[in-house]
């Protein structure tokens, strides 16, 4: 932002001291005599107030010259620029004008309505009028800041956006909030660090929380790692730590194995409707080591990303949450031989899934991510048994994992590790088979650069005979204690080889016989384009990342999603956490690729959101919600048609005079003020309150208004 200063005036007067403006406002009056008749006769007495915003509108707009032309527009008492509205003394003009000169309606020019269109109604209101009877007009981002070289013209628009704002707020009404009742409580679903982080902190402030797990045991991707950066922590001890705290806070009731079905509803009463699938298995069966033993089934692990077998009967891990083994219905054959085993009716083969409603005043979306599955053949993925991905290799270096912590693979031990980043991240199209969607991932998936070279890191610690190539295009450590791993990585002989995402390494099974299985091409850009050949035992893919799978969820809930697939916010830095559905918000890398510690900051982030929302028991609704005029409804049920939201308007029958007939009713807590149903109502019954058909009418006849030359500029 540019300082008031006196090379800042002296450039404001240069700027404009070109042709001369006039506004031609005679055409005005007639209008505007009609428009006070018809707002009851009100003496409509408006303040109009141009900000500077320290130079960054006055240095291309003569903010002077603009108030100075709204002075002369009907209803304006009072029109003045000023160096920052947005500042304490700023304010205080508008408070003081309302007090002493009697204005009730006011115009504030200045920046975008999202950053201080709060604050002008709190002015606003502390003067002692309705927050409503407030105007805001954008000036910056619409005006200064894009016509930067064309001073003359953006001072022109400064003009007519100011008048359009003017011209609509002679015809602003009162309005009130509408105010809910709101449960407090909320819904967290997903289950990992960034969700229990979030029911952690919303539980602290004694609100209840309700955690909807998918999985049939808490922790998500975390559990699965070994020694997470940037601590080289055991990942399973710091999400303990969390998961302990959740399991003793008495405001947290967990369902795992559990999915939404149905959701209505508004911010303070979302109606939820979740289905539990049955664990099938007490916790105190006794004899789990046995039932594995005779279970017939086997399937791939997926905790340990398929690199080994499972029985239908299982638990992921010892220690995990909670600790007993579950049936996996879909595989399971219902053969019986589990039943032969351990304390009798411990065992239900029989059990049914279970559906229950609640009813939380907020939900947090914390669903979490998927590794990139790469296609087959991708970097010789599923063909190469030696071709692994990240993951797997987080697995193989796990004390409890398919190798019990040995670094082997197909059988074999690993001398000789090809490290290859951005795989499934950073894609290019043309270069890269897309999704099915049509897409390619084109964004960075961020964790993955610090997750290679920390498994780097540890595979020099405990097999420190191991040699690592790592072919990467950027490395992009960046967070905190992040680096620590590349200089770490450099200074342990880790030799890395830089390719470009246009030339791709080339991963083939080495000829039978050969030492290594595994052979990797490279045009290492490092040594100016050398083709480097690198004979390996194992090719780890650092896989990037996805969101999980939740289009049903998006369905039910209406949140949106990126062109990356994220969910996506409503705004990246004011808003980061906050949907566009009130009292629905996001955690964690539902929202994109984050490490655990910016998902536990999301988590944190959400739960204050949660929280402001909740505390109170009461939400408030901003009035911009469709209005009925009864008199000019006809009951076409259009807007009924149409409407994108659930029950926010309907048809009621009505009985008057012994004549029985419809007309549409909105319910305020429902309607998003989406103004669907005003553009296809055939009566121009409905309006969209604070915006109505009235108030637009104006103000495209102030913008169409000829605006030649400011007279005395
Ligand atoms: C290979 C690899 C290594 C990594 N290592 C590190 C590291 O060392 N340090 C670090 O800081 N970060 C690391 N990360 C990143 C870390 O895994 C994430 O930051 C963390 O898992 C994000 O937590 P989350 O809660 O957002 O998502 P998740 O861990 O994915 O948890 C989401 C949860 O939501 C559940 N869920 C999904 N859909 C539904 C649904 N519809 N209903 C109910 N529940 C649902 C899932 O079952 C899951 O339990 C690594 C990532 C990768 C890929």
């Amino acid at each position: 932002m540019t300082e008031p200063n006196e090379e800042n005036k002296e450039k404001d007067v240069k700027n404009n001291s070109e042709e001369p403006i006039t506004v031609h406002v005679d055409e005005l009056k007639d209008a505007v005599e009609k428009e006070i008749a018809d707002a009851g006769g009100e003496d409509i007495k408006i303040g109009v107030y141009v900000c500077q915003c320290g130079g960054n509108i006055s240095d291309v707009v003569r903010t002077d010259l603009v108030a100075k032309e709204l002075e002369k527009f009907p209803n304006v008492v009072v029109s003045r620029d000023f160096i920052f509205m947005c500042s304490d003394s700023g304010q205080e003009l508008i408070k003081k004008d309302i007090q002493e000169k009697g204005i009730n309606r006011v115009v504030v020019g200045s920046c975008s309505p999202f950053l201080h269109e709060t604050t002008f109604r709190k002015a606003v209101s502390s003067g002692g009028l309705n927050p409503y009877l407030y105007t805001h007009v954008g000036i910056r981002e619409q005006d200064s800041w894009v016509h930067a070289d064309h001073p003359k013209e953006a001072t022109e628009l400064a003009v007519h956006l100011m008048e359009a704002g003017v011209a609509k707020a002679r015809l602003l009404e009162p309005l009130k909030p509408t105010e809910i009742k709101a449960k407090k409580h909320a819904l967290v679903i997903g289950g990992g660090i960034a969700g229990l982080q979030a029911a952690l902190s919303i539980a602290k402030a004694d609100l209840k929380v309700t955690i909807v797990e998918k999985s049939h045991f808490l922790g998500g991707r975390v559990a699965q790692w070994d020694t997470v950066f940037p601590t080289d922590e055991d990942a399973r001890a710091v999400l303990n730590r969390v998961i302990e705290e959740v399991l003793a806070n008495p405001n947290i009731t967990i369902h795992t194995g559990t999915e939404l079905i149905a959701a209505k509803g508004y911010i303070g009463e979302f109606n939820i409707r979740l289905r539990q699938q049955p664990r099938g298995v007490s916790e105190d069966f006794d004899g789990l080591d046995e039932a594995i033993k005779v279970c017939p089934v086997e399937v791939p692990d997926e905790f340990n990303f398929g690199l080994s077998k499972r029985k239908a009967i299982y638990r992921p891990y010892d220690g995990c949450v909670p600790s007993g083994a579950v049936i996996d219905w879909e595989h399971c054959t219902k053969c019986g031989e589990c039943l032969k085993v351990g304390k009798k009716g411990s065992i239900n083969l029989d059990e049914t899934p279970h559906e229950f409603d609640i009813t939380v005043g907020a939900v947090v979306v914390a669903t979490g991510f998927d590794p990139y599955e790469p296609f087959k053949g991708e970097f010789g993925y599923g063909e190469i048994p030696e071709v692994i991905t990240l993951p797997q290799l987080e697995r193989i270096l796990s004390k409890d994992g398919p190798t019990k912590g040995k670094l082997e693979v197909n059988g074999h031990p690993v001398h000789n590790i090809a490290m290859i980043h951005c795989v499934g991240s950073r894609q290019k199209e043309g270069v890269h088979k897309p999704q099915p969607d049509g897409k390619v991932n084109d964004y960075c998936s961020r964790v993955c650069c610090t997750a290679t070279l920390s498994a780097a890191k540890q595979i020099h610690e405990h097999f420190p005979d191991t040699n690592i190539f790592d072919l990467y295009q950027d490395i992009r450590t960046y967070g905190r204690g992040h680096e620590d791993y590349y200089i770490n990585a450099s200074k342990n002989g880790v030799t890395f080889l830089r390719y470009f995402a246009e030339e791709i390494p080339e991963v083939t099974k080495s000829p039978e016989g050969e030492k290594n299985p595994v052979m990797v091409k490279v045009k290492d850009h490092l040594t100016w384009g050398y083709e480097v050949e690198v004979p390996v035992d194992l090719v780890v893919l650092a896989v990037g990342m996805m969101p999980t799978p939740i289009q049903d969820l998006i369905g039910m809930l209406k949140v949106s999603q990126g062109n990356d697939r994220f969910l996506l916010e409503v705004h990246p830095k004011l808003r980061p956490v906050e949907t566009a559905i009130a009292g629905i918000v996001l955690a964690g890398t539902a929202q994109g690729p984050m490490t655990i510690r910016e998902a536990s900051y999301a988590g944190q982030a959400a739960a204050s959101k949660v929280i402001a929302m909740l505390i109170t028991g009461q939400v408030e609704l901003e009035p911009f919600v469709a209005k009925i005029d009864p008199e000019r409804c006809e009951g076409s049920g259009e807007c009924v048609k149409y409407c994108p939201q659930e029950e926010a308007i309907r048809l009621e029958t009505f009985t008057e005079d012994g004549r029985t007939f419809q007309r549409a009713v909105v319910s305020p807590a429902n309607c998003n003020g989406c103004g669907v149903c005003v553009s296809v109502c055939p009566n121009r019954a409905i309006n969209i309150q604070g915006w109505t058909l009235d108030q637009f009418d104006a103000m495209v006849e102030a913008l169409a208004m000829e605006v030649s030359v400011l007279e005395d500029a």
